[in-house]
C-alpha cells in the first residue's frame, strides 16, 4: 500500500512539473499591454485562453482551411434571449472575394466562440467554404445570412476580421461602417481603450465596400462594428491571442 502511495505521489510530481514547464512555455509570449504589467494569473490564464483556441481551431483549420463542415456549414449558438450581443466570424474558413477564392481569416471562429461564451452572447462563424456570391447579399440562400436576418432588431453585430499585421499602423483596426452610427462609434472607444490606445478607428478600413457583414446590417437597421484584428494579435503560438480576448471581452461585458 505504503508503495502504491508513494508511486502515486512520485507520479503527481512528475505531472505537475510537466504542466508548470508548459505554463512556463506558453507565457514565455509577450503580451502587448502597454503599461507592461501582466500578473502571474493573467499569464496563466492566457496560457489557457491560447490552449483553447488551438483546440477549437481544429474544425476551422481541416481541409486546409475550408473546414470540416459541408460548404456553407456554419456554428451558430443562439443566445439572443438574454444578449443583444451577436459575434460573427464570416471568414472563420476559406471564401471568396470578387470571384476569387480567399483564405481563411485564421483564428477568428475559436475567437468568437470564446468571446461569446465569457459574454453570454450569441455566436455565428463558417465552419465550410463560403460559396462565392458575388459579392450580393439578394443572391444569398445560405444559413449564414438566413441567421442574420432572422436576428431580433435589438442585436448588436460584432463582426470579426483578421488581417495583415502591416496592414494597419495598429493591431486593431475598428470600423464603424456607417459614419452615424453613434453606439458602434461608442463601442469602438471602448475596445481602443481596453487595448490601452493600440486601435485605430476609421483608417485603414474606412473606405471598405458595401458588401460587409457590418454594412449590411446596419442597413438593417442594427448598430454593428468590424474589428480587424493583426496575425499577431490572433495566433494561439503566441499568447496575444489570451490577451486579445480578454481586451475585447472587458471592452463588450458592459454591453450584454
Ligand atoms: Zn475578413
Amino acid at each position: 500500500m505504503r508503495k502504491i502511495i508513494s508511486t502515486l505521489l512520485a507520479l503527481l510530481a512528475v505531472l505537475a512539473v510537466g504542466a508548470g514547464m508548459t505554463v512556463v512555455a506558453l507565457t514565455n509570449g509577450t503580451p502587448v499591454a502597454k503599461d507592461g504589467s501582466v500578473s502571474a494569473f493573467d499569464r496563466i490564464g492566457r496560457a489557457f485562453t491560447a490552449a483553447e483556441v488551438a483546440a477549437r481551431d481544429r474544425r476551422y483549420a481541416a481541409n486546409a482551411s475550408s473546414g470540416r463542415g459541408e460548404p456553407d456549414a456554419v456554428h451558430w449558438v443562439d443566445r439572443t434571449d438574454s444578449s443583444p450581443l451577436v459575434i460573427v466570424a464570416p471568414h472563420a474558413v476559406n471564401h471568396h472575394r470578387d470571384g476569387e477564392p480567399k483564405p481563411a481569416d485564421r483564428y477568428t471562429g475559436p475567437i468568437a466562440e470564446i468571446l461569446a461564451r465569457r459574454l453570454g452572447a450569441s455566436v455565428l462563424t463558417t465552419t465550410g467554404e463560403v460559396s462565392d456570391w458575388n459579392e450580393q447579399w439578394d443572391d444569398r440562400d445560405d444559413e449564414f445570412t438566413r441567421i442574420l436576418h432572422d436576428l431580433p432588431d435589438e442585436a448588436i453585430i460584432i463582426d470579426l476580421h483578421g488581417m495583415a499585421d502591416s496592414s494597419a499602423a495598429e493591431p486593431i483596426s475598428l470600423g464603424t461602417g456607417k459614419k452615424d452610427s453613434g453606439p458602434s462609434m461608442e463601442i469602438a472607444e471602448g475596445i481602443k481603450d481596453s487595448f490601452g490606445g493600440a486601435a485605430e478607428i476609421n483608417e485603414t478600413f474606412t473606405a471598405k465596400a458595401a458588401y460587409t457583414d457590418t454594412r449590411h446590417m446596419q442597413g438593417r437597421g442594427h448598430d454593428a462594428l468590424q474589428v480587424e484584428m493583426a496575425q499577431s494579435m490572433r495566433n494561439p503560438g503566441d499568447l496575444n491571442v489570451g490577451y486579445t480576448i480578454d481586451a475585447l471581452e472587458g471592452a463588450l461585458e458592459s454591453l450584454h
